[in-house]
């Protein structure tokens, strides 16, 4: 059968896996978040008990999974993995309660898309290490109540604000994760290329940190690519400054790191839109792309770089985007 058709950039799972850092050591940037997660590893480690539950939120791509794995593996311990969305009923999230072992992690992507009755379950296993199994209905149902041992859960979401109020209780401790800072993307991609056996200067490292949105992914992602560009283009197959701007170049990404997708919500949002205030799901129908994609993907990034703002009425362009885009701010 044919291999699906997938964005090169987007294509988060296919390299990234073999640069993804084992240790809390090898984890860049996210200075705050990496010395409280210390702490937390040590008093674990002194108490003798399991870590305990922890929410981590963010956009996609800045170390989610990255520190739900390495957070086990701190702790010699095992980890089981799972999502929200492949939880459809407490059914399918039995098998994980009951295999998890003492002190182990449970690891649950995208725990905001657990469906209400999974979440209802899993309410009792986090608090109390215990899930109440219903047998049978109506007069002959029984309830079997049953007893866990103690295990953490690490959530990662990307929208902590849709999680309920009471599964957010759930989690002693809650993490954000930021977009990272060009210096520290520089880190990651000097650090990688050393990893994948590719030699790259110092300004090429520097430009693929600032293309990179922010996001350690992206800068991974797009490392591969130049690498490859590299052998393609290059005798040497060494990564310099203008080798790595054209390969750049080549994926459509502007100075600010903005891909295609961003261009055109900025487009939309100026075009049909008179610059907002626009409502998301209005820009998401007219560019035909899920309203979530556009929340969790691509306005985390413009928020952040200043080049949209929420207001209450909905989104609008500010003066920074009509100048990264050269175009006439609408009148007044
Ligand atoms: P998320 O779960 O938040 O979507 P991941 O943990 O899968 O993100 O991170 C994507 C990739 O980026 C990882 O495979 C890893 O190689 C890299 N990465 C993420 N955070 C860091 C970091 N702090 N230091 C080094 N590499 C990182």
């Amino acid at each position: 059968a044919a291999m699906p058709e997938q964005d090169f950039l987007s294509d988060s799972s296919r390299f990234d896996d073999d640069l993804r850092p084992q240790y809390l050591k090898d984890v860049v940037g996210q200075r705050k978040v990496v010395e409280r997660i210390q702490i937390m590893l040590d008093a674990t480690r002194r108490r003798e008990e399991p870590f305990g539950h922890l929410l981590l939120d963010g956009p996609p791509g800045l170390g989610k999974t990255t520190l739900a794995t390495v957070i086990p593996r701190e702790l010699g311990t095992e980890i089981q993995i799972t999502s929200g969305p492949s939880l459809s009923a407490p059914k399918d999230l039995l098998p994980f309660l009951t295999n998890a072992s003492y002190g182990s992690v449970l690891f649950i992507d995208e725990i905001h898309r657990m469906p209400p009755a999974v979440e209802e379950f899993i309410y009792p296993a986090m608090e109390d290490y215990r899930v109440d199994i219903t047998l049978g209905d109506g007069l002959n149902a029984r309830t079997l109540n049953m007893s866990l041992q103690k295990f953490c859960v690490i959530g990662a979401t990307t929208r902590s604000g849709m999680l309920t109020a009471p599964l957010r209780d759930r989690f002693v401790n809650r993490e954000h994760l930021d977009f990272y800072e060009p210096a520290d993307l520089t880190e990651i991609i000097v650090r990688n290329a050393r990893k994948l056996n590719t030699s790259i200067s110092e300004d090429a490292a520097d430009l693929i940190a600032i293309r990179s949105r922010g996001t350690p992914r992206k800068a991974n992602n797009l490392l591969h690519w130049i690498r490859d560009y590299a052998v393609v283009k290059s005798t040497s197959g060494k990564i310099t400054l203008s080798l790595a701007n054209d390969a750049i170049a080549m994926q459509e990404i502007d100075h600010l790191g903005l891909e295609e997708q961003d261009r055109r919500y900025l487009n939309t949002l100026y075009e049909v839109f008179a610059g907002g205030p626009a409502g998301l799901n209005a820009i998401a129908h007219t560019m035909d792309v899920p309203p979530d994609t556009l929340e969790d993907e691509v306005e985390p990034f413009l928020l952040r770089s200043g080049l949209i703002k929420r207001t209450p009425r909905g989104r609008m362009l500010t003066r920074k985007t009509y100048e990264h885009l050269s175009l006439e701010p609408p009148a007044a």
